[in-house]
C-alpha cells in the first residue's frame, strides 16, 4: 500500500504535519504511533473514578507568545483561559514560586517594595567575571538571586530531576523560571496562557479527522515501514533510535507518575506544588484546578518522580548537556543526509521544547516542504 507520507509519532509534531499536508496538499497521509492513543505527551482522559481530566504524562500547560501558533490551533479547539500558579513546599511551609515580591516579603518576614527587593537582590546575587554571560544552571540563577535563594528553590530540585549538578546543565535549563521583583506569580510569562476547553485528546481527534489521514494506533515505525511505501517520511521519534543508535544511545531523562484520587473535593492550595528539598518526588499535580471541573466532588493528584531512562522506557526529556548536544549534532549531520526525511518534534530534533514550540517547528517544516513534495498520488 502507497501512502503519500507516513508519519510517525501523532503528538504535536506528527498531528500539525499531518493536518497540513492533507489539508493544504491534498496528500494521502498515514499517521502511525506505537502508544495506543493519540495526542503524543500532551494526552488527556478522565480518571475513572474521580472523573477529573488527567494529563497522562504530566502537567501540560499551553502558553504562547505566538499569533500565528495560536490561530493555526484555534481552529481545532476552543480555549479556556487559565493562569498558571504554582507554589514551592520548603522548611515546612508554602512560598510563592517563582520568586517574586511575595517570596522575598514572606522570606523577611515583613511587606516589602519591588526596589527593595532588587536593591537586596543586588546585594545577593553574585556577578559573573567580566559580566560574561551564565555559562550554567548554577550560574544563570546565582547570578541572579544569590546562593540562598538557589539552594532554596533550585539546587535540590534540579539534582533531583536530572541526577546532574545544576553546574553540569546548560543555562536555559533553570533560566526557563522567571524571577520578578514585582507581585506577578504566574509560572511563565507569556502573553496566552489556556488550555484547550475540551482537553487535548478532543484537539488532536479533530486536527487527524480528514479525510486524507489514516491513524493505526499500537503500531511501531519499523512495523509501518514493511507494511506500506511512502514518497516522503516525516519522524518525530527519538532521533538515536531512527539510526539504530548507531553513534551510541543518546542520554534522556525519564519519570514515573504516581496518581491517586481521594474522596474529598481538593487535596493542595495550586495546581502545582514543587518540592525542591524533601521527599524523592519532584511536584505533585492537582490538575482539577485548572480543567474547569471544580464542581467534581473527589479529586486525583499525581506525585512525579524523576527516574532514570532505559531503552524501552519513556524519553521525556533529552539531557542538556554539551556533551548530549555533541553527540545529538553528529545525529543530525546524518538526518541531514538523508533525503524525502523530515526529523521533526522534541524528540527527533532533541530539543527541550514546550508544546508551541514544536507546534512552530513542524508549520515551518511544512512550509519548507511544500514547494518541493511532488503532487499527491489520485
Ligand atoms: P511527543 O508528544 O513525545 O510525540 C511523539 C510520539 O511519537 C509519541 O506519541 C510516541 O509514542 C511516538 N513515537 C516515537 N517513536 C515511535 C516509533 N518508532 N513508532 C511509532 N511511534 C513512535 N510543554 C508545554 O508547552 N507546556 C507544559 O506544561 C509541558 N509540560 C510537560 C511535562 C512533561 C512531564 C513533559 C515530558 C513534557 C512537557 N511539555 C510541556 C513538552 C511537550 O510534551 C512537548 O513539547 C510535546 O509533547 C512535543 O510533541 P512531539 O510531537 O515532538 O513529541
Ligand atoms: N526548577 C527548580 N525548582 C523548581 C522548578 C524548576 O530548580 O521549583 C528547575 C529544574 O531544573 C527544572 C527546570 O527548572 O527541570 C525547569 O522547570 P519546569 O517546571 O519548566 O520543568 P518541566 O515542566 O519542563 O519539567
Amino acid at each position: 500500500m502507497h501512502f503519500d507520507c507516513l508519519v510517525v509519532g501523532a503528538g504535536f509534531a506528527g498531528a500539525v504535519m499531518a493536518e497540513r499536508l492533507a489539508s493544504q496538499l491534498g496528500q494521502r497521509v498515514l499517521v502511525v504511533d506505537r502508544r495506543d492513543h493519540v495526542a503524543g505527551n500532551a494526552f488527556d482522559a478522565p480518571d475513572r473514578r474521580s472523573g477529573v481530566l488527567l494529563h497522562r504524562y504530566g502537567p501540560h500547560y499551553f502558553r504562547t507568545n505566538s499569533p500565528r501558533i495560536r490561530e493555526y490551533l484555534s481552529q481545532f479547539t476552543e480555549w479556556r483561559p487559565t493562569e498558571y500558579k504554582i507554589l514551592a513546599w520548603t522548611d515546612g511551609r508554602f512560598w510563592p514560586f517563582p520568586v517574586n515580591l511575595n517570596t522575598f516579603e514572606q522570606l523577611i518576614g515583613r511587606a516589602s517594595t519591588s526596589e527593595e527587593m532588587a536593591d537586596t537582590l543586588e546585594k545577593w546575587r553574585v556577578a559573573l567575571p567580566d559580566g560574561r554571560p551564565p555559562a550554567n544552571s548554577e550560574e544563570v540563577i546565582v547570578s541572579q538571586i544569590g546562593r540562598a535563594l538557589y539552594e532554596k528553590f533550585f539546587e535540590g530540585y534540579t539534582r533531583k530531576q536530572w541526577r546532574r549538578e545544576p553546574r553540569e546543565l546548560d543555562p536555559s535549563v533553570c533560566g526557563r523560571i522567571p524571577i520578578r521583583t514585582n507581585r506577578d506569580d504566574r509560572y511563565v510569562n507569556d502573553s496566552f496562557q489556556a488550555l484547550p476547553r475540551d482537553g487535548y485528546t478532543r484537539l488532536f481527534e479533530r486536527m487527524l479527522a480528514h479525510p486524507l489521514i489514516e491513524v493505526r494506533l499500537k503500531t511501531d515505525y519499523r512495523e509501518a515501514r514493511a507494511q506500506v511505501s511512502c514518497t516522503h517520511l516525516v519522524y518525530t521519534g527519538p532521533i538515536d533510535e531512527y539510526f539504530d543508535h548507531s553513534l551510541g544511545p543518546l542520554p534522556y531523562r525519564s519519570l514515573r507518575f504516581e496518581p491517586e484520587t481521594l474522596e474529598q473535593p481538593w487535596f493542595q492550595p495550586a495546581v502545582q506544588v514543587n518540592y525542591p528539598n524533601d521527599h524523592e518526588f519532584t511536584r505533585i499535580v492537582e490538575i482539577k484546578h485548572i480543567t474547569g471541573q471544580a464542581d467534581l466532588p473527589m479529586t486525583t493528584i499525581v506525585r512525579e518522580y524523576p527516574a532514570d531512562y532505559a531503552p524501552g522506557g519513556e524519553p521525556y526529556y533529552p539531557l542538556p548537556t554539551a556533551e548530549a548536544r555533541a553527540l545529538y549534532a553528529r545525529y543530525e549531520a546524518r538526518a541531514a543526509a538523508e533525503t524525502n526525511v523530515s526529523f521533526v518534534g522534541r524528540q527527533a530534533t532533541y530539543r527541550y521544547y514546550n508544546m508551541d514550540q514544536v507546534v512552530g517547528m513542524a508549520l515551518t517544516e511544512y512550509e519548507k516542504l511544500r514547494t518541493k513534495l511532488p503532487t499527491p498520488t489520485a
